[in-house]
């Protein structure tokens, strides 16, 4: 994630205010150069750096804190707005029908950007369409298509063509119907006047309603320069920075939306079209402070819960809530759980175990959980039907067959075993309670 380490450091630094009620320099030195040091290890350009922690240091010393909030309050009240402020306060994309023009460097995510994007607007009910306008690169067509087809989307391209403005301008009329309009554009190695050149014609023939500059993640320093060409010439509303599953930095990206005076629109992070999520400015930063996102969780948990309900009609979430708790029901809900994506993500948005907590535990704890997760799959799919609804008739004669019929071990068949009667516990607690009182809970949940 952008900035993780900035969410530990703050945290750990925040940490030493708790009983505090008046804040002093020395504290205030210490958080700003805690903030410069992580801004700066992330990538962020320097000057904007010093004028974030200039602004962080002049507020926590001359703003008095409202009676009884604590020092510790007081700061990070003051580091979420000027955060926020940073990452662009409103959101770069409404919900509406609209034509969004997409620029960057090639091999920065575009077309896979793309498709996500508009697999992400069709989740939200509206329908949209992919433009590929890239003649340049052998293989842009081919890969558009099948991306949009993935996310199954309009899409529009000509194979043959080597206009990319007349392209552009066929896709617009042939892709009338849609609401959304996405037009992906070519890349090259480095900013060159000729792209510049091509992407302004675009520009002008597609009238979009928003020019989305896309950013690798990885990218440092060179964001600026980028970020500053890109906006002279279309004029930049939003960023989307991609393969954040494969860094921690991004700074250069958050750069480039101070630059370009816009704000982060989406997040990528990974390879398939559902791997993306819009930009959350206040959410973002509340997960970067340990302060957890619900909203994110519950849309996610939302999801997944229902992709797997798709897969197979005969099960229903709330059945659990109701009958026993098999172990077929563990078996879908880890199903939904693989979906919702890396543990750790997940548990990062949870308030209370987001950051703090995930720092506690060694590095390896999550993998060693998702391996586990794998070998219980394996034991689960060596089972008979019998003993997948009632793991009670598994005994040790059992217990060995399913060892080494999953080709794992009695000790994790066992494991499962317990997981599971602790999962049914639980569950059954769930079951004593009143309809109410599951609102009123969800609800103290932040749902
Ligand atoms: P373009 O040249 O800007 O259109 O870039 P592409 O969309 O073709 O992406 C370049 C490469 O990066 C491809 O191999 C993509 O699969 C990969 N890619 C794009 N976005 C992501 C992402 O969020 N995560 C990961 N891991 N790979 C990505």
């Amino acid at each position: 994630m952008v900035l993780d380490d900035l969410g530990t450091s703050l945290r750990s630094s925040l940490d030493t205010l708790q009983g505090k009620t008046r804040l002093d320099e020395d504290d205030v030195e210490e958080i700003v150069k805690e903030i410069q040091r992580s801004l700066l290890s992330a990538d962020v350009d320097v000057s904007l750096v010093m004028e974030l922690s200039d602004s962080i240091e002049t507020r926590a010393l001359e703003e008095e804190p409202p009676g009884g909030t604590t020092a510790r309050d007081h700061v990070l009240k003051i580091v979420y707005e000027e955060m926020v402020e940073l990452v662009g306060d409103s959101t770069a994309l409404p919900l509406e029908p609209q034509t969004i023009l997409l620029a960057g460097l090639q091999g920065s995510g575009k077309t896979t950007s793309a498709a996500k994007m508009a697999w992400w607007f069709s989740t939200k009910g509206l329908r949209p369409a992919v433009i590929q306008t890239d003649t340049f690169r052998p293989g842009a067509y081919d890969q558009a298509e099948q991306m949009a087809e993935r996310a199954e989307v309009d899409f529009y391209g000509d194979p043959d063509g080597d206009d990319p403005v007349e392209i552009a301008r066929e896709g617009m009329e042939a892709t009338a119907d849609a609401d959304v309009r996405i037009v992906d554009t070519a890349g090259r190695h480095a900013l060159e006047d000729d792209l510049i050149a091509e992407i302004e014609e675009i520009e002008r023939e597609v009238d979009p309603d928003r020019s989305l500059l896309v950013l690798d993640a990885a990218i440092g320093q060179g964001a600026k320069d980028q970020a500053r060409q890109f906006e002279e010439s279309i004029g930049i509303d939003g960023v989307v920075i991609t393969k954040l599953d494969g860094t921690a930095k991004g700074g250069g990206a958050l750069t480039a939306v101070n630059e370009t005076g816009s704000s982060i629109a989406f997040l990528g992070s990974g390879e398939t079209v559902q791997d993306i999520e819009r930009f959350e400015p206040s959410g973002f930063i509340s997960r970067l402070l340990g302060m957890g996102d619900l909203k994110q969780l519950s849309e996610r948990v939302e999801r997944a819960m229902q992709e797997t309900q798709e897969e197979d009609d005969d099960w229903d979430p709330e059945d659990m809530l109701e009958g026993s708790f098999t172990l077929k029901d563990m078996k879908k809900q880890m199903d939904a759980m693989n979906r919702m994506g890396p543990l750790d993500q997940v548990m990062d948005m949870i308030p209370g175990l987001g950051g703090g907590m995930m720092d506690q535990l060694p590095d390896d704890a999550m993998d060693v959980t998702q391996d586990r997760m794998r070998k219980f799959e394996r034991i689960m799919d060596s089972m008979t039907d019998e003993e997948l609804e009632n793991p009670r008739v598994v005994g040790q004669e059992r217990t060995r067959r399913i060892a080494r019929g999953s080709g794992t071990d009695e000790e994790t068949v066992r494991q499962l075993l317990e997981q599971h009667s602790m999962m049914e516990r639980t569950i059954e607690q769930f079951q004593g309670m009143g309809e109410g009182d599951m609102q009123r809970m969800m609800k103290k949940m932040g749902g």
